[in-house]
């Protein structure tokens, strides 16, 4: 595939774990070297939950130590947070001149969110908006998605679609989804989507006994009662980590040995773990680095904001000339 413009983000959560690794930040480091590719920490998007401002400095902070120690090299891709660069709330607020209210009521995620709290927010039902906003702005035509967020990219192509209707034919691409190789990681107990306020994680920088603390107790295929019992792979999440760490020959190994009971589950877990610790050791220990120079991390953000703000505000030049503003 000739090299495309590709955007992502990812909400300021802290430090990755390995679910939001596998599921999004492993391909992102893949894509880098195939794409042009700007990578975002979406703090505007963390606003729309409940959240706590005091927090909300390290959290994001600890995201972006936690792209960069995972592989995002600033060299080959552009690692930014969102709020350094206006112009993504200005394009918002554009494209609200088009946006369809009645496709954003009708969201998935807007329908499920919504009914946990108590009063709706205007951000939750804007965020696809301000999710058209982020791709479009760098006219960014790949984006690395999750299936949940396939319903969101359509909506950016509507978007796209309508703003070009009324503004200017051909101007903004409409956006198409890389899904990602391993799709979805359950959490270590098995049964919801990894998610840090689970506890269900193993964080991208546990020491080598912690992960292991983890995995032994994780939960396996249930059918598999005694070491006797043959296993289903597909069933385990077990398996699934060992489709994100470990290579292809162990992999198919997995599968053979676990249908013919041709090991125990720990057996299995063990292998998973040396895969995954030689994965995330030269991780933590970037990661360690970066924390020892706070300086640096901010000088490298900032680098990367100029360069997306750049990009940015040719776009936004383009668009306020199409929508019709009078020039300062
Ligand atoms: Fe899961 Fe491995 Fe046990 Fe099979 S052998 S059930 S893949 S942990």
């Amino acid at each position: 595939m000739a090299p495309q413009r590709v955007f992502s983000g990812i909400q300021p959560s802290g430090e990755l774990h390995i679910g939001n690794y596998l599921g999004a930040v492993q391909n992102w480091v893949t894509l880098q070297s195939q794409h042009d590719c700007l990578f975002c920490v979406v703090d505007l998007h963390a606003i729309t939950q409940p959240y706590d401002p005091a927090n909300l400095p390290a959290l994001t902070t600890d995201m972006a130590v936690s792209l960069y120690a995972a592989g995002l090299d600033p060299e080959r891709c552009i690692v930014f947070i969102q709020s350094h660069v206006a112009e993504h709330t200005e394009l918002n607020w554009l494209f609200s001149a088009v946006a369809p209210l009645g496709e954003l009521e009708r969201q998935t995620q807007f329908k499920d969110k919504s009914q946990r709290q108590e009063s709706v927010l205007l951000g939750l039902l804007a965020y696809p908006v301000l999710q058209a906003a982020d791709v479009l702005l760098y006219k960014a035509s790949l984006v690395p998605v999750g299936e949940d967020q396939v319903q969101h990219l359509e909506l950016m192509r509507e978007i796209a679609r309508r703003w070009n209707a009324r503004f200017g034919q051909g101007y903004f691409p409409e956006p198409q989804p890389l899904l990602t190789r391993t799709k979805r990681v359950l959490g270590l107990d098995g049964k919801a989507k990894m998610s840090k306020s689970l506890g269900n994680t193993i964080g991208l920088f546990e020491s080598p006994e912690a992960i292991w603390e983890k995995l032994r107790p994780a939960a396996t295929d249930p059918a598999r009662v005694t070491r006797k019992d043959p296993g289903t792979p597909e069933i385990c999440n077990i398996y699934t980590l060992h489709q994100g760490f470990s290579p292809p020959e162990v992999v198919a190994e997995v599968a053979d040995k676990c249908r013919t009971a041709g090991w125990g589950c720990i057996d299995c877990k063990r292998k998973l773990a040396d895969h995954m610790i030689a994965t995330l050791t030269p991780m933590r220990e970037r990661a360690a680095a970066l924390k020892r120079d706070p300086t640096g991390v901010t000088e490298r953000l900032r680098a990367g904001a100029q360069r997306a703000r750049t990009l940015a505000q040719r776009t936004i030049v383009e668009v306020r000339e199409r929508m019709g503003f009078l020039h300062e």
